[in-house]
């Protein structure tokens, strides 16, 4: 689900200061898509496919068309309103002088400034997930009322008091390490902290599998369940001229949650895996699946991950030098207004936060459009490493892309504003329609990464 997406994006934001800084929204996790499937849904054969290849790719039945357009509506106003009033909270905490009321408070407590951020920092994290509460309630209601999630309220609030707590432990860590740097050196702090955030991030890329993951879903080897499909899956690795060790496949219970389906490709170095939703496997053929690790295995060989967290060093390069600047025209123009005496004051904190939030808005297009062409690639391979292993890629992608579509609600034809603003991979309908015409197996064509 797109906008789930950005709820979890956006709450990793808040928990981290910056949009990019370990949120994975810059490739350091890519999925085949997610989408949620009520009912399974009728495939079009490939007979039908192929005796009607000028009708679209992809399409909903009439009243599922409804329900729809309804979620997408819904999801449309969410996002509106989550964006604005982001921006909204983060100034009333400057305008009604709460960032500065929190900074006297723990000054009051003690003189030392990394004891008064180990006070302030949790407190401003509670308030401001608390401000946020309603909108990931009205998020997660979303999911419910169209058939999408079936985790109860009880599990749902306790995973997002997991969230919020793995939030405080990082969030005072790198808030503590941000203002222990822009104390140190007023005038290249960006620049220090810059250099400080390629280590966080490269751990915080390599943790996230092996502690964060298991701290919200059940994962297991894939082996274990399905060894028979791991052996086919080895079949496709092969023909990568890839090798990914069985043990680095793993099949995740999401179905404890969620009717969505999804594979994604996470970790870096020894932590680096392929996981597969077992709702994925409920909802797909055999070819299917291996039409899906296709597009994950994509991501795996072609180095997204580490591409990904290339493209986040410089985008938070970029984040940091504009915010240094903006931070102390901000402070300037408005310190005495919010009564933010300093960019080293704890109070400039909500200040600094207000400058990423409005920079991870502004970005949200680029970062989104490099991941369109990382996802659009990745389909490509998919659909060419099973080539030979499947009988027929091309109706099987169009299979795929159906059934995941339907299930998740994907409208047909999303507003093309919307797509450019906040889609994370291409619509549902070019994907499926890319996947019927491309058969570069045809006389005169070239497959991209393979030689046949
Ligand atoms: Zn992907």
């Amino acid at each position: 689900m797109r906008f789930r997406t950005l709820l979890v994006y956006r709450s990793f934001f808040w928990s981290l200061f910056f949009g990019c800084l370990f949120s994975g929204c810059l490739g350091s996790s890519a999925c085949f898509g997610q989408a949620a499937a009520p009912a399974p849904a009728p495939a079009a054969s490939a007979q039908q496919l192929q005796s009607a290849p000028k009708g679209p790719a992809y399409s909903l039945p009439p009243a599922k068309l409804k329900r729809a357009e309804a979620l997408n509506r819904d999801e449309n106003w969410l996002w509106a309103i989550g964006t604005v009033w982001g921006l909204v909270s983060l100034l009333l905490f400057l305008r009604l002088h709460w960032a500065a009321r929190l900074s006297r408070f723990a000054a009051r407590i003690t003189q030392r400034a990394w004891v008064q951020g180990l006070i302030l920092l949790p407190l401003l994290i509670i308030a401001i997930r608390l401000l946020n509460l309603p909108l990931s309630l009205a998020g997660h209601h979303l999911g419910l009322a169209y058939g999408l999630s079936i985790e109860r309220w009880p599990a749902w609030f306790w995973d997002w008091t997991k969230g919020l707590l793995v939030s405080l432990a990082v969030s005072t860590l790198v808030g503590s390490l941000l203002f222990a740097i822009v104390r140190h050196s007023r005038r290249r702090w960006w620049l220090w902290f810059w250099l400080l955030s390629l280590p966080l991030m490269l751990a915080g890329v390599y943790a996230q599998p092996l502690i964060i993951d298991p701290l919200f879903n059940h994962f297991e080897p894939l082996s274990r369940s399905h060894p028979e499909l791991v052996a086919q899956l080895e079949r496709v690795v092969e023909r990568s001229g890839e090798t990914i060790p069985p043990d680095h496949m793993f099949l995740m219970k999401a179905s404890e949650k969620t009717t969505e389906m999804n594979a994604y490709v996470t970790g870096f170095g020894s932590s680096k895996r392929v996981v597969v939703w077992d709702t994925s496997l409920k909802k797909s053929s055999p070819d299917e699946v291996l039409f899906i690790f296709g597009h994950e295995l994509g991501h795996y060989v072609l180095g997204d991950v580490v591409h990904g967290l290339m493209m986040a060093a410089a985008g938070t390069l970029l984040a940091l030098w504009l915010a240094f600047h903006v931070a102390h025209w901000l402070v300037r123009r408005y310190g005495e207004r919010w009564q933010v005496p300093a960019v080293e004051d704890w109070s400039a904190i909500v200040l600094l936060m207000l400058v990423f939030h409005v920079f991870s808005i502004a970005s949200e297009p680029i970062s989104n459009a490099i991941i369109r062409h990382v996802e659009h690639r990745a389909d490509v391979y998919g659909q060419e490493v099973v080539h030979g292993i499947v009988a027929d890629p091309q109706a099987t992608g169009v299979r795929s892309f159906q059934t995941m579509g339907e299930e998740s609600l994907d409208i047909p034809d999303p507003n093309p504003w919307m797509v450019f603003w906040t889609y994370d991979h291409p619509p549902t309908a070019k994907r499926a329609e890319f996947a019927r015409d491309y058969d570069p197996w045809t006389p005169g064509g070239h497959p991209r990464f393979f030689a046949k």
